[in-house]
């Protein structure tokens, strides 16, 4: 049964503040709301208010509702201006997880049927679906994870995808599209450099650059991931310092673009 969504989509009006940019998304991102206010209120909520925090849909344990169109990017992830959970993530904010009980559960049900039926529809996999902490380190979705659940939710995701026929790890029949991004990060090591690495004149480059590039795409703070392949060119320049900046900022380091000791130790650390 398709789940039909009821939007309350934000007037273009708004659209600087709330969702600015084209997006072609790559990814779903889960959320918990912390509150204890239906779907239809968080969606009027989140359209009518004047900060910029936004998201594309909210289900509660009636209704998915949506206030943001999937083409267009929503502040969600707290990853930057230029952050992959920012600009190619469709957020799915799950109601009620502030008091949780049954109408939470209830609505984390159906948004994992939603999030499979989004799946579905763009003949993705589960490798797709990333929860807000994966992109910033923040504490979200916080019930699942607080109730370590986050592994059973994603099985849950993808049972119910199988259920569509979609997907599935074990039937990979679409060759075209890759979905590699988050397996590479376990078959990979790293030679992560020593030293400091900073934009110069000319521009350092080399294969030791191209490692710091590698780690840093691994966690999704590519260099620049409209570029070819995701802007790993081997050379520490703007678009790189930028991204070490991105990754400071979200690991409590300094955030100077400038990759050191202490960025590589923290690199390491999440890449073990
Ligand atoms: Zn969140």
């Amino acid at each position: 049964m398709t789940i039909t969504v009821k939007k309350n989509l934000v007037s273009e009006a708004k659209y600087p503040l709330k969702c600015p940019n084209p997006m072609t998304a790559e990814y779903i991102t889960i959320h918990n709301t912390a509150n204890d206010a239906s779907a239809a209120n968080e969606i009027s909520y989140m359209i009518g208010n004047t900060s910029s925090t936004s998201f594309h849909f909210a289900v509660d344990d009636k209704e998915v509702r949506q206030g943001i169109p999937t083409n267009r990017n929503a502040w969600h992830t707290g990853d930057g201006k230029n952050g992959t959970g920012n600009r190619k993530s469709i957020g799915v904010e799950i109601c009620y997880s502030k008091s949780g009980g049954a109408k939470y559960k209830a609505a984390e049900k159906l948004a994992i049927k939603f999030v499979a039926q989004l799946l579905k529809e763009r003949g993705w996999g589960i490798d797709r679906v990333r929860k807000h902490q994966d992109w910033n380190g923040k504490y979200c979705p916080h019930r699942i994870l607080s109730e370590g659940r986050w592994n059973e939710v994603k099985a849950a995701i993808e049972a119910e995808l199988k259920a569509l026929g979609g997907k599935t790890s074990q039937s990979k029949t679409n060759t075209t599209k890759k979905t590699t991004t988050s397996s590479s990060k376990k078959k990979t090591s790293y030679a992560l450099p020593s030293g400091t690495f900073k934009v110069t004149n000319p521009m350092r480059k080399g294969d030791d650059v191209r490692q710091i590039q590698k780690a840093l795409a691994a966690l999704y703070f590519y260099p620049d991931k409209g570029a070819k392949n995701n802007g790993i060119d081997s050379v520490y320049g703007p678009k790189t310092a930028n991204a070490v900046k991105r990754f400071q900022m979200m690991n409590g380091l300094c955030a100077d673009g400038i990759y050191g000791p202490k960025t590589k130790a923290k690199l390491e650390a999440l890449l073990k």
